[in-house]
């Protein structure tokens, strides 16, 4: 072989080796799978795992949802006036509007917290509860499913919540829970009223968290709302600024037409 021919071939042969991948960077590794014996090929896949020691235990089956909503549940204020609850916060933007709102006006409401929110904001949970308002659990992750879980789990749920509310503000009274979405158990109710919960649900719902217009939110919650409605709305969970504009007329509003009542 000539000499240039030998040096082609060689570098032929490096490139063959290495790839032609971008400059400064190493072809990616390929790992080799995990093998029971490197002799012996690895068994075929079968198509149901055999249960061991290794493979997770199978999560508890949702019990079904009640064909409607079970009996119990606080749906109204009891009196004349009208109560307002805010859920899903607390929220750093707007959490904070609506609790100016309320207190210019002269009223008080009953603020639905999400643990996880409450863990982030501690700062506005003090607030919530310094400004006179009530607090409710709305469970730690906002699950939907919560009320169909094992009683172990919805309980450990509503009390890492409860833990985490009185972290922000030791002793203030926590006297409603709220499960999201309405989707209520009985089961879930049992849970609640042993750890002194309340359930609260409501009885006005102008579907805010669908990000209706202003004028729209208006319009559902004054055609809905009478004497002693709990009215549903939302503070946190995803553009609340409809809903802001439309507490600004609603709170004055329901205040003076049937006054604004605590829930109790
Ligand atoms: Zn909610």
């Amino acid at each position: 072989m000539r000499p240039r021919t030998a040096l082609a071939f060689a570098l032929g042969l490096v490139l063959l080796i290495t790839g032609c991948g971008e400059p400064g960077k190493t072809p990616p590794k390929v790992t080799a799978q995990p093998s029971a014996s490197a002799t012996s090929p690895p068994p075929p896949p079968s198509p149901k795992p055999q249960p061991s020691h290794t493979t997770p235990k199978p999560k508890p089956k949702l019990r079904p949802l009640p064909k409607k909503l079970p009996a119990g549940l606080h749906r109204r204020t009891g009196n004349p006036g009208v109560a307002l609850t805010f859920d899903d916060g607390p929220d750093p933007r707007y959490t904070p509007q609506i609790l100016a709102q309320l207190r210019a006006a002269h009223v008080t409401a009953t603020f639905c917290l999400v643990g996880k929110q409450a863990k982030h904001y501690p700062h506005l949970v003090a607030q919530i509860v310094r400004e006179g308002h009530q607090l409710c659990n709305h469970s730690w992750r906002h699950d939907v499913d919560l009320g169909r879980r094992p009683a172990a789990e919805i309980r450990a749920d509503l009390e890492r919540t409860n833990r985490v509310i009185h972290e922000a503000a030791p002793n203030a009274p926590i006297t409603w829970f709220r499960q999201p979405g309405g989707r209520w158990t009985a089961e879930e109710i049992a849970v609640a009223r042993q750890l002194g919960l309340r359930p609260l649900h409501w009885s006005v719902d102008p579907q805010d968290w669908n990000h209706p217009s202003a004028k729209a939110i208006i319009q559902r919650v004054t055609s809905a709302t009478g004497h002693g409605s709990v009215v549903l709305m939302h503070d946190a969970g995803g553009d609340r600024t409809q809903t802001m504009a439309a507490c600004r007329r609603l709170i004055p509003d329901l205040k003076r037409r049937y006054g604004i009542s605590r829930l109790r």
